[in-house]
């Protein structure tokens, strides 16, 4: 491989230490641990994994943590009724319910029945308008982690042409917004690129893909994006997380290393990434309900 490693893991530790060093200073003045509570139901293997590594991230961090770990059979109404105890909370700054949810609750709902100042996903249409309006409460974490990997490592976005190719609720299309807007101290993130988005339905992939200068991968099939793909000395950034032959492997073919100009690994790129943008989100929803 070639390309420049753009090394999340990396990244994350140094995040993540910078955190723990500002919840070591809140509790110091006195003021309580972030607070992240995560719900977890059903025994989805892959959700199992993540909320382990979510809640050893916080603890690492200095974060006080809980998992809430109910069988398959809950009802939305004892869901909710969980949500509404953690709203009420004060120790309780942020609350994630790990997706997937069973077929008989309806994952909408219990989203929109978090408080938004708690819902630090980002995915309750309230932060999730104040996202599109240029005004985030909070960024979305893996989105927010891909473009921190890529501000941190120093490529610049402005007037970049960027290629996103899907356009999920939770990465492509919050991403594509964030890349697109402008930049302000109210909105860090946002990229000023010009941004195509391609998903099942784009005529030509390959074509749409070559005019990147920065690429980003979220479909969820792995080795999707081959070298033909890819314009020489293109940052690529793969967001895919997929089990193939028992292995952890991404959207981007390992091949496409000897053609990009940088490259995120995975594991260890965005993955990470997103755990520390949980980190920050529930970090800065404590410092708000400190006020
Ligand atoms: P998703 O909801 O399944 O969305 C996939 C998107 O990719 C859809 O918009 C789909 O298009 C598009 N797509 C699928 N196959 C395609 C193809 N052959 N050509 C072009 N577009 C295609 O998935 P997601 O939740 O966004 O996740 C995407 C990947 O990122 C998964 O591997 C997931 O595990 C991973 N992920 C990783 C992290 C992390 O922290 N590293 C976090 C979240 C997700 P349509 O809309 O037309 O169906």
């Amino acid at each position: 491989m070639t390309a420049r490693k753009l090394d999340g893991k990396a990244l994350a530790d140094t995040l993540r230490a910078e955190i723990a060093a500002r919840v070591a200073d809140r509790i110091r003045t006195g003021k309580r641990p972030p607070g992240l509570a995560a719900v977890l139901v059903g025994e989805n293997p892959a959700s199992q994994i993540y909320v382990r590594n979510k809640h050893r991230a916080c603890q690492t961090a200095g974060f006080a943590s809980w998992v809430h770990t109910l069988p398959a059979t809950l009802t939305q109404s004892e869901l909710l009724q969980l949500v509404e105890r953690l709203n009420a909370d004060p120790h309780v700054h942020g609350i994630l319910v790990q997706l997937p949810l069973p077929k008989q609750i309806d994952p909408d709902v219990v989203i929109q029945a978090i408080r938004p100042v708690k819902d630090v996903d980002c995915f309750h249409p309230e932060n999730v308008g104040l996202l599109a309006a240029g005004h985030p409460r909070y960024y979305p974490c893996t989105p927010h982690g891909v473009v921190h990997l890529l501000q941190r490592n120093g490529i610049e976005l402005s007037g970049k042409q960027v290629v996103v190719v899907g356009r999920s609720n939770i990465v492509g299309k919050p991403l594509a917004l964030m890349l697109m807007q402008k930049p302000t101290s109210a909105n860090p993130a946002g990229g000023d690129a010009t941004v195509t988005v391609a998903h099942t339905r784009t005529r030509d992939l390959t074509a749409v893909c070559r005019q990147a200068e920065i690429l980003v991968a979220a479909a969820g099939v792995p080795g999707l994006i081959t070298p033909d793909m890819v314009t020489p000395g293109t940052v690529v950034v793969d967001v895919g997380t997929n089990t193939l032959a028992g292995r952890l492997v991404g959207d981007v073919h390992p091949s496409v290393g000897a053609v990009a100009g940088a490259l995120s690994p995975v594991p260890g790129g965005v993955g990470p990434m997103t755990i520390t943008m949980l980190l920050v989100n529930t970090l800065a929803a404590a410092e708000r309900m400190d006020s």
